[in-house]
């Protein structure tokens, strides 16, 4: 059952559903509510948490979308990103295209409108993952990436950004190069710049798949 010492084995992790509730609302502005939780733990102890969580609700399991926009009609692909100013951190972030789900809005509209909005392009949905949560310690807002083959028909695109969006260029990096391009640009706007987790460790992935299966290749041989 146990793979080492307190580590268990992937496929036999308990997992439990705890109701909770609403124990002290903290504070809230106009996007945003701080909460304690409650809920009792399996041994019966009565346990608290603080969070914060989106005022803008939305009728899926998620409130927001993540946009893996990739340009695949050439001979080394390319994937869009944004790069905008991050009130929070105090600087710029580089990010995947994302945004929040309206009231009414599929899954898939809203990936396709918030990646025209702030693309200017436009695309075909291929996948939709699971919901993922973003900083589970800190917050209940949840995303969906949603991958997109991008239409390379519209070959003026143009963005129509909302006025808190004031700071959003768009970039178009090769893939194969994601995770040493991220690096260069880190390395000239060290003060002011910062890699969204999310698109650090899809790089990452990348990079590091490379030096594993070049392992596993050579190790098969
Ligand atoms: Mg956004």
């Amino acid at each position: 059952m146990y793979s080492e010492k307190g580590t268990r084995d992937f496929n036999i992790i308990p997992v439990e559903k705890f109701n909770q509730c609403i124990s002290k609302k903290l504070g809230f502005g106009d996007w945003l509510e701080l909460e304690e939780v409650e809920y009792i733990d399996p041994t019966n102890v009565k346990r608290n948490w603080e969070l914060c969580r989106r005022k803008k609700k939305s009728k899926h399991d998620v409130d927001a979308i993540d946009i893996h926009a990739i340009i695949k009609n050439i001979n080394s692909p390319q994937i869009i990103l944004v790069v905008q100013y991050r009130p929070p951190v105090g600087k710029y972030c580089i990010e995947f295209p994302s945004g929040l789900i309206d009231p009414e809005e599929s899954i898939e509209v809203a990936a396709l409108r918030e990646l025209r909005e702030e693309t200017g392009y436009t695309g075909k949905i291929q996948s939709i993952s699971d919901p993922i949560c973003y900083e589970p310690g800190l917050s209940s807002s949840m995303t969906r990436i949603v991958d997109v083959e991008v239409d390379l028909t519209n070959d003026s695109p143009t963005q129509n950004l909302e006025d808190d969006e004031w700071s959003l260029q768009v970039i178009k990096v090769p893939i194969e190069s994601l995770y040493e391009k991220l690096q260069e640009l880190q390395k000239q706007h060290s003060e002011n710049l910062l890699i969204d987790s999310r698109l650090y460790t899809y790089a990452y992935g990348l990079h590091a798949a490379k030096d594993l299966l070049y392992c596993k290749a050579n190790n098969n041989n």
